[in-house]
């Protein structure tokens, strides 16, 4: 009797932290994921410094990505395209400018990833660049110390982004070499979306210090790494974060990466 009365109670108790828990949640769009607990975490996938210094090969798959955030950016293993992830999809912008959906199992050598859920937002509607985007999220942004994800969509009079040329091993140049040389993609008069994270200065080498954002247009033709715009009209939408987690490549690259080379955008 007493081993039933408990066993009711037991099915008691988790039945209703089931039902708390379906309160708590919020509506997350793209994919199901129903732990609570990663909606305020920033995820990120290797580490810049890493990446800087010539860690091409990634052990992440698309699959796993997926289960990490609704939004994102970061490359492809071999640096075989920019990576940006929308509402739950990520695009791989390749080295000629042509845009994909990639494989499940595709495989990803950086990523910065979270769940968007807007915490603020606002509008511009007259005429801007990067610089003057950066100036006045900046001045919206509620603190410098945390962590922020960005959705800005927008018409955009123009914009040039950058790509990645395809590597194979042995590698001989890091990222200080080919960022300065990456292919670069531009066009007129079309709309989308600006995807992107925000990393207080503390962050160090394990990041990107400030402001790094992705695109992909409406029609999914255009994106890549954001270099230069002019915008027409924005919505700024921005999440905060407080909870931080990386992961670092399970490969022989990672776990014997000599960290010489320091290179970051400083993007501020
Ligand atoms: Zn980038």
């Amino acid at each position: 009797m007493k081993t039933i009365s408990i066993s009711i109670f037991i099915l008691f108790l988790i039945s209703s932290l089931t039902s708390c828990n379906d309160n708590i949640t919020k509506k997350i769009s793209g994919n199901d994921v129903s732990e609570i607990e990663v909606l305020e975490e920033f995820y990120q996938y290797s580490i810049w410094y890493a990446f800087v210094n010539k860690v091409f090969e990634g052990d992440l798959t698309v699959k796993e990505l997926k289960r990490k955030g609704n939004i994102g950016l970061g490359s492809y293993t071999m640096l075989d395209g920019e990576l940006v992830m929308l509402d739950g999809i990520p695009y791989q912008i390749k080295e000629d400018g042509t845009v994909y959906v990639p494989s499940d199992n595709a495989k990803i050598v950086y990523a910065n990833a979270g769940f968007f859920r807007e915490d603020h937002s606002f509008n511009i509607d007259d005429t801007l660049g990067f610089d003057e985007l950066r100036r006045r999220i900046n001045e919206n942004l509620p603190s410098k110390n945390m962590f922020y994800s960005f959705k800005i969509h927008g018409k955009f009079n123009w914009m040039k982004c950058g790509g990645l040329h395809k590597q194979e091993p042995p590698f001989t140049d890091g990222l200080d070499v080919l960022i300065p040389n990456r292919p670069v993609f531009t066009r007129d008069n079309f709309e989308g979306t600006i995807v992107g994270f925000y990393c207080p200065e503390f962050i160090g080498n394990i990041n990107v210090g400030g402001f790094h954002f992705h695109f992909i247009s409406d029609d999914l033709k255009f994106g890549g790494h954001v270099m230069e715009f002019e915008a027409e009209t924005l919505e700024v939408s921005m999440d905060e974060m407080h909870e931080y987690k990386f992961v670092l490549p399970d490969t022989d690259a990672f776990r014997n990466v000599g960290f010489e080379t320091e290179f970051q955008y400083r993007k501020k």
